[in-house]
């Protein structure tokens, strides 16, 4: 999977990416990130691709030009019009289920806004996404273009040394993960659970579930409304709501 990030400062993100899992994948060849800097696409001699605000008002605004020339390049380049994100706090929340959904694209574009954003126009033309990654404002799209890539790179096949751990995580029937415990048996006068050092791998994961359930309804009850629940789920659950005196 390839993704490509419109930027103004691309050793912010190729930084990020570069380490850990994803740079793993990265220099496995499963992923390939490449960052566009869209200074590189200016006419101006001092290399601006910002400018005043039409209608006055505070900050300053993105260009258009150099932005849709930087993606035409692209698209040139690559033989293909991949799909645009356009990161701002103005899209859908990203979630879980959108990463699945992007997982399948073979390319996709991130463009990362700054100062009060891109001109309207440019956005018109080239954006297919608006998503967001959460209701504050950042400084500019760098870091919600590394969150997206991240988890959606989790998704490709071969990221994650055990395809299943992304199977098993939180939000995965939209339930929260159970606890996870490792190493010493018995820390600070805190055992681990019984049932996990019993072997009985039946037992091991109707505990997980049921301890998924119980976390969600009290972390995240509203997510319960949509979980995928077996009959015996479902009546542990209205067991706890009833012992709870909650409802949903
Ligand atoms: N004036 C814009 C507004 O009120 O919608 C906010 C601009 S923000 C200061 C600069 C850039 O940061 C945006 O163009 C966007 O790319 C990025 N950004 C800020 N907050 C974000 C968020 N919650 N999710 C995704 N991108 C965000």
């Amino acid at each position: 999977m390839n993704f490509h990030i419109l930027t103004l400062f691309p050793e912010m993100v190729m930084g990020g990416l570069n380490t850990s899992i994803t740079g793993r994948a990265i220099d496995k060849g499963l992923i390939s990130v490449e960052a566009i800097n869209i200074r590189d696409y200016s006419h101006d001699k001092h290399r601006h691709v910002d400018d005043y605000p039409y209608g006055g008002g505070a900050g300053m605004v993105m260009q258009p030009g150099p932005v849709y020339e930087a993606y035409e390049a692209l698209c040139e380049k690559t033989g293909k019009r991949p799909r645009v994100i356009y990161l701002t706090p103005q899209g859908r929340v990203f979630n879980q289920k959108i990463a699945e959904e992007l997982s399948g694209e073979e390319d996709l574009v991130f463009l990362c806004g700054h100062y009060e954003g891109i001109d309207e126009r440019v956005l018109e033309l080239i954006v297919t996404d608006y998503l967001s990654i959460g209701d504050y404002v950042l400084t500019g799209g760098e870091l919600p273009a590394m969150v997206m890539i991240d988890c959606i790179s989790r998704l490709v096949p071969g990221v994650l040394n055990n395809d299943v751990s992304a199977e098993f995580e939180s939000f995965h029937d939209n339930l929260l993960e159970y606890p996870q415990y490792t190493r010493p048996e018995n820390f600070r006068g805190l055992s681990v659970p019984e049932v996990l050092l019993s072997g009985h791998h039946k037992n091991i994961d109707t505990w997980r579930r049921q301890k998924s359930i119980e976390r969600t309804l009290e972390r995240r009850p509203d997510l319960l409304r949509t979980a995928v629940l077996d009959k015996k789920e479902k009546k542990y659950l209205e067991s706890l709501l009833e012992e709870k005196g909650l409802s949903l």
